[in-house]
């Protein structure tokens, strides 16, 4: 978010800007939702405090969406709808988390949630991964750094931001895992729809059926182009969704009613909106991997869902650039390319770069990086 400030500050100054920090889909959110969202505004129901849980048509929508996208059969009192998948991850913490209790975050991860294990008293574990293990990790590399104070593990695939996909067996290898070890897994899924080498991205949850001890955490933001409406939702045992909404109740209440309008809309109307982004969001991947794969010194693996690239670019740190943050500086400085370093998750010597944008700006605001790396 401070890259982007930068970006918009000199975008104001009247330079050409081109974004590749931010987290989110270029495109307006669909006319259907907007249109329902319009419609909802004069309906005076929405107009007053309802359920701090959520609609109840929103909530037996995302219970057929969990079933349709997670494969698991879900009721609707295991949902809470939250102000984005931000508050579900938040509440999540907040409802399991004791004071000293550890959270295993494979690295690289979003900055949010050591952030929200910390606010809840917990202790965030980094356990590494590798571009050569692709960015994942696997049981082994769970346990060297498991303690009897492991309480939870996150889970995040497709992942932001590696754009690592965990397989279905390496996804029912950590839940089982997890199972044996009585640790709670935290499974942000908001990103199952984007991908791009299979139908949809396995969901730990339905690859261990006998493992009940997780809580999904998915919504609108990124499927939908709606990450400004902030309409997320927490899905899990009855008794943790119970004390997440008692959470809610004391800090923010219900989710705007329009924007749970909104919401349902998205998921009950027509899908074809998600697949045409899914497929532009495809041939900007392509584009933005072979063309950062072809800069000399960075390292790329292609990344197989949500919209980020993550190249190593630890080759060409040294004297110009000593770190990663330098060099994400001197890109926005020098190239007025937006980007976020490595740092940010928990990775030095790597960039995470979105390809959020128009081919056109892909084309040029790599060309811009390769001139400026070549110096
Ligand atoms: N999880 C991950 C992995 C994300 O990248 C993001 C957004 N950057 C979120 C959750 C939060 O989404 P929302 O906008 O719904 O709060």
């Amino acid at each position: 978010m401070a890259i982007s400030a930068r970006a918009r500050a000199l975008s104001l100054l009247g330079e050409d800007v081109i974004a590749f920090a931010a987290g989110e889909p270029d495109f307006p959110t669909p006319e259907h939702i907007t249109a329902a969202a319009a419609r909802a505004c004069y309906d005076p129901k929405n107009h007053h405090y309802t359920a701090n849980a959520g609609l109840p048509e929103l909530r037996e929508a995302i219970a057929a969406y969990t079933k349709e996208f997670s494969c698991v059969e879900v009721d609707s009192s295991e949902i809470v709808v939250t102000n984005g998948a931000k508050q579900a991850v938040f509440q999540a913490f907040a409802a399991l988390i004791d004071p000293g209790d550890e959270v295993l975050l494979p690295v690289p991860h979003w900055v949010t949630y050591p952030a929200g294990v910390e606010l809840s008293g917990g202790v965030p574990i980094s356990v590494p991964t590798s571009i050569e293990a692709g960015f994942k990790v696997t049981v082994a590399d769970l346990e060297k750094f498991q303690t009897e104070r492991t309480k939870m593990l996150v889970f995040v695939s497709p992942s932001n931001p590696s754009g690592a996909v965990y397989t279905a067996e390496e996804a029912r290898q950590i839940g089982e895992w997890a199972a044996a070890n009585n640790v709670w897994v935290l499974a942000d899924e908001i990103y199952q729809r984007l991908v791009y080498h299979v139908d949809l991205a396995p969901s730990l949850a339905h690859e261990t059926p006998r493992f009940e001890n997780w809580v999904l955490v998915n919504g609108v933001a990124k499927s939908y182009a709606m990450t400004g409406w902030r309409v997320g939702w927490m899905v899990g045992p009855v008794d943790v969704m119970e004390a997440a909404a008692r959470h809610q109740s004391h800090a923010t209440s219900n989710v705007a009613n329009v924007a749970q309008q909104a919401a349902l809309a998205a998921l009950t109307g027509p899908q074809d909106t998600v697949e045409e982004m899914r497929q532009a969001f495809d041939r900007r991947r392509k584009l933005m991997f072979s063309m950062l794969d072809d800069i000399d010194g960075f390292t790329c693996i292609e990344p197989e869902g949500a919209f980020y690239t993550f190249p190593d670019v630890s080759a060409v740190l040294g004297d110009r650039f000593p770190t990663s943050a330098d060099l994400a500086n001197a890109i926005i400085e020098q190239a007025h390319v937006a980007l976020v370093p490595g740092e940010s998750f928990g990775a030095p010597g790597f960039l995470r770069l979105s390809y959020t944008t128009s081919e056109r700006e892909i084309q040029d605001g790599i060309e811009r990086i390769a001139a400026l790396v070549r110096g």
